[in-house]
């Protein structure tokens, strides 16, 4: 473990090692993201599809890739951080170093700041209220769900015009909120592919209710280097 944003004590540490030694068993130490890509990859039935990108959307942004049907990790182990693709030049500073990231328009706390600024709240609600509100017919939060799905579609347009995907995976608590968001991200995913993909390259929600990390997990020994 390098360092990780959730456990600011953790930097340069062996946890592999550590673990591995005092069970006496190999240990695996993968980033949640990563494994959930594989796990799809093994059991989310996407039979044939060999190039996928799974992007787990949460209070964070998470994204694994597994081309040629391998788990692809890139040159340091970081591939498949979807959640810190740019969107906007100029746009505000990310915790990751860089800026105008796309977790900054579709994590938690931009779903509920987009929220605020929308419906004239004085304080900001749980994405599950919004949910909720969009159920109840509530424009703003409609309207919330749908500018999520644009800023979703531009960022998977761009690692699937770079890397010809099979298909996008999704997993994580606000695919609850799928029928208020997969229309504007179908529609700008495909305006910004480029022509030989447009509306070939499927967006699908998980079958694993949630497990497809824990499963990639278990299976880590089948995809490859060891880390
Ligand atoms: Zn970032």
């Amino acid at each position: 473990v390098y360092e990780s944003p959730n456990l600011p004590n953790i930097k340069n540490f062996n946890l592999g090692g550590v673990l591995s030694d005092g069970l006496g068993v190999r240990v695996w130490v993968e980033n949640d993201a990563t494994a959930a890509a594989w796990g799809e990859y093994l059991f989310g039935g996407h039979d044939g599809i060999e190039d996928m990108l799974v992007v787990t959307l949460g209070t964070g942004i998470g994204g694994g890739l597994v081309l040629r049907g391998k788990l692809y990790r890139g040159a340091r182990g970081f591939a498949g951080e979807i959640g810190h693709v740019p969107l906007y030049v100029d746009g505000p500073e990310c915790e990751c170093g860089g800026k105008g990231c796309l977790e900054l328009y579709t994590g938690k706390f931009a779903l509920e700041r987009d929220y605020l600024a929308r419906s004239g709240l004085s304080e900001p609600v749980e994405p599950k209220i919004i949910f909720e509100r969009a159920i109840s017919g509530d424009l703003s939060a409609q309207e919330t769900f749908k500018t999520y799905g644009k800023h979703l579609g531009l960022a998977f347009a761009h690692v699937a015009n770079l890397l010809d995907l099979g298909a996008v995976v999704l997993t994580g608590g606000i695919l609850g909120a799928w029928d208020f968001f997969y229309k504007s991200l179908f529609e700008t995913f495909n305006l910004y592919l480029i022509t030989p993909l447009k509306n070939r390259v499927p967006i699908k929600k998980s079958s694993l209710g949630g497990k497809s990390g824990i499963l990639g997990a278990a299976f880590l020994d089948k995809a490859g280097e060891e880390h």
